[in-house]
């Protein structure tokens, strides 16, 4: 089976941008940067990041040596920003513990910031030709139709794993990763999977079963739990902006943010809003709410605008029309959005 998947990959893979072309050898930088992006993210997205991204730092040794914000606020838009967190430090230990080359195992590998099981066995495996069992959604998806496992993801995930273990060739290993992955992407896609197109369909249960959207089969997610907080709008008489840096651990870790009080279930009433406020103002209520889904909550924001008459402690102030000089996630950009549009 591994011979008509390479097969197939000769003639169709996928031209991406951090790719090397055949005959090529690939930039294990390249693959790194990649792979952290692609984590949660689509190609489209990631494609013009990773080119800014690898104008200004063409290499693992220029990343390590930037300041943390100017990554941080190349990566903005991108979410899950401890990824950029991490990507940074992981800059920095290839320089400081392996000499500016990154190892060429999957062990060591996952000794670095941010570098987990999946992308260790990508990094081995495009990069350094390594034998590696790279298991993504893609490849999940695949094996649980090649096969047809009754068993529900996440409870499935080891019994996929080893599926794809014992189809995993050791020859042109990088190949065979890339192609099990494009088949995911591209043929064996979630919905209206093509196989008709597929080199696999001859030996898929669910292909013969035509049952294969059925596949993976899924435990249903909890609903997202839905939590409140006020953003203050902060400023100061000349018009600029204050703005904090969020604590390095929790959601948002290390980015800037206008100040918020405590994300939790109940609505935050008025009053208490107020009270909670960061520093003691006038403060107006500014109408409307602004939303924001994450992967795991559903965040609902109410707005409080008020004047200070100067810099609280632990705060700066930002002229708002630099504000998007500043490392400030989508949901920050949000509010910024919504406390202009209503004049402020
Ligand atoms: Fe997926 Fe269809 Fe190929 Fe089976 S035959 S692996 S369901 S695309």
């Amino acid at each position: 089976m591994p011979a008509e998947l390479l097969a197939w990959y000769d003639r169709h893979r996928r031209v991406l941008p951090w790719r090397a072309r055949p005959g090529e050898v690939a930039d294990p930088y390249r693959v790194w940067l990649s792979e952290i992006m692609l984590q949660q993210t689509t190609v489209a997205a990631v494609a013009p990041y990773f080119a800014n991204f690898l104008q200004r730092w063409p290499d693992v040794t220029a990343l390590a040596a930037a300041p943390l914000d100017d990554v941080l606020t190349a990566w903005a838009g991108l979410g899950y920003y401890a990824r950029a967190r991490n990507l940074h430090k992981c800059a920095q230990a290839v320089m400081r513990d392996f000499g500016g080359e990154f190892p060429n195992t999957e062990a060591e590998l996952l000794k670095l910031p941010g570098i987990g099981g999946y992308t260790a066995a990508a990094i081995a495996a495009i990069a350094f030709g390594r034998r590696a069992v790279v298991m993504d959604g893609n490849v999940e998806r695949v094996m649980a139709r090649l096969h047809r496992i009754a068993t529900p993801l996440p409870a499935a995930k080891p019994e996929l794993r080893a599926l794809a273990d014992a189809l995993t060739p050791e020859a042109r290993a990088g190949d065979y990763a890339q192609a099990v992955m494009d088949l995911g992407a591209t043929i064996c896609t979630p919905r209206k999977p093509r196989c008709a197109l597929c080199p696999w369909r001859g030996d898929c249960a669910a292909f013969r079963a035509g049952d294969a959207e059925d596949y993976p089969r899924k435990t249903p997610k909890p609903d997202r739990p839905v939590l409140h907080a006020v953003a203050y709008w902060m400023t100061l008489p000349d018009g600029t902006v204050l703005l904090r840096r969020r604590p390095e651990q929790g959601l948002l870790g290390g980015m800037m943010e206008i100040p918020t009080n405590t994300w939790r279930p109940e609505p935050w009433g008025l009053d208490e809003a107020r009270d909670a406020a960061p520093v003691a103002a006038k403060w107006r209520d500014l109408p409307g709410k602004v939303r924001h889904v994450f992967t795991h909550i559903d965040l609902r924001l109410t707005l409080l605008g008020g004047v200070v008459q100067k810099i609280p402690a632990g705060m700066i102030a930002a002229p708002l029309d630099k504000l998007g000089d500043y490392a400030l996630p989508s949901v920050m950009r949000k509010i910024v959005n919504a406390a202009v549009r209503r004049g402020e």
